[in-house]
């Protein structure tokens, strides 16, 4: 539709061997500066979490979304390969640093204004090769330059993830000086296959009941836990849960699957089906990228990424 053929995912910030971050001003610029996303507001989709629990698939699903001519007809045909961003298998690492699709997707807000949607990959958390320094570099960048992060953990949602994202946000908080409420919009955690349908079913609705089970404060609870609690309440305006079952076995276990739809379980593309609708509802007020309860535009995000990634290196 409106992409140009060579659209495709670009590296904007890398780690170096050394340990530093290097945002890439030209590859950024290019996409934020895109005369599609001029002078528009934006929204900035992005995902997070431990390598090879696939992220950059589920990305690619997303993209499928915002190409689609048509919001019911989205998820594409039987035999069609899954591309966009790079997902696979195999040990090595394939994404460090911050992927960005190279243009944006254009959609219309309720009152009929055009935004400039962007979408982001990122790779930082929790391999062997990573340092804890740089995991919260990645997390915390990319929670305060989106508007909306979901944040993809394997299994359940646990006491760690819980923590490992308080102390990324409070990196994050503390870099830009801004302890006011909510400096960051919308939290989504992604819990990839989840096993215990029978108990919690899949969906917001199943996420919601874990969600409320993790965050509630009991008496006589842990002090640090109780202080990751409310700190995610006074970081986040909105965060929520979706409970992703698994893909399938020709997903996890065939070398040669190449993300056709035929060869994954029906209960995943139903999940698919209500997941990324939802996502992107452009009635969501956490859809749009706010800084200090402004609503943003393409250029100005620009120069929010260039002072963050200097506050962070110096
Ligand atoms: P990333 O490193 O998190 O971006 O992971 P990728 O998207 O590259 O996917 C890594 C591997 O996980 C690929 O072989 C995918 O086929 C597989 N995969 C994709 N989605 C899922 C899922 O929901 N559950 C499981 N167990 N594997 C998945
Ligand atoms: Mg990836």
């Amino acid at each position: 539709m409106e992409q140009s053929s060579s659209a495709g995912p670009v590296q904007i910030v890398s780690i170096t061997e050394d340990h530093k971050f290097v945002l890439d001003e030209k590859n950024l610029k290019a996409i934020l500066y895109h005369k599609r996303a001029q002078g528009k507001k934006i929204s900035l989709v992005s995902i997070a979490g431990d390598f090879r629990k696939g992220k950059s698939f589920m990305l690619d699903f997303f993209l499928r979304y915002l190409r689609a001519k048509n919001h019911k007809d989205w998820i594409g045909k039987d035999y069609e390969p899954l591309k966009g961003f790079d997902w696979r298998g195999g040990a090595a690492r394939h994404t460090t640093g911050m992927i960005m699709w190279s243009e944006p997707f254009l959609m219309s807000l309720p009152n009929g204004e055009e935004i400039a949607v962007l979408l982001m990959d990122t790779q930082g958390t929790f391999d062997s090769n990573s340092t804890v320094f740089e995991n919260a570099f990645i997390f915390a960048l990319t929670l305060l330059v989106s508007s909306v992060t979901v944040y993809n953990i394997m299994h359940n949602l646990q006491e760690d993830n819980l923590q490992h994202l308080s102390f990324f946000a409070e990196y994050g908080v503390l870099a830009i000086d801004a302890y006011h409420t909510s400096p960051f919009q919308q939290l989504t955690f992604l819990v990839r296959d989840w096993q215990f349908e029978y108990e919690t079913p899949y969906g917001f609705e199943g996420g919601e009941e874990i969600l409320t089970n993790r965050l509630q404060i009991r008496p006589n609870q842990h002090r640090d836990l109780e202080l990751v609690r409310s700190r995610l309440h006074q970081c986040f305006r909105k965060v929520n849960c979706f409970l992703m079952p698994h893909p399938g076995l020709k997903v996890t276990n065939r070398r040669d699957f190449d993300g056709r739809l035929e060869d994954i379980e029906k209960d995943f593309k139903t999940q698919l089906q209500a997941f990324i609708p939802e996502l992107f509802r452009l009635d969501n007020t956490n859809f749009v990228k706010e800084v200090n309860g402004e609503e943003i535009t393409s250029t100005q995000l620009f120069e929010y990424f260039r002072t963050y990634c200097a506050v962070f290196a110096s």
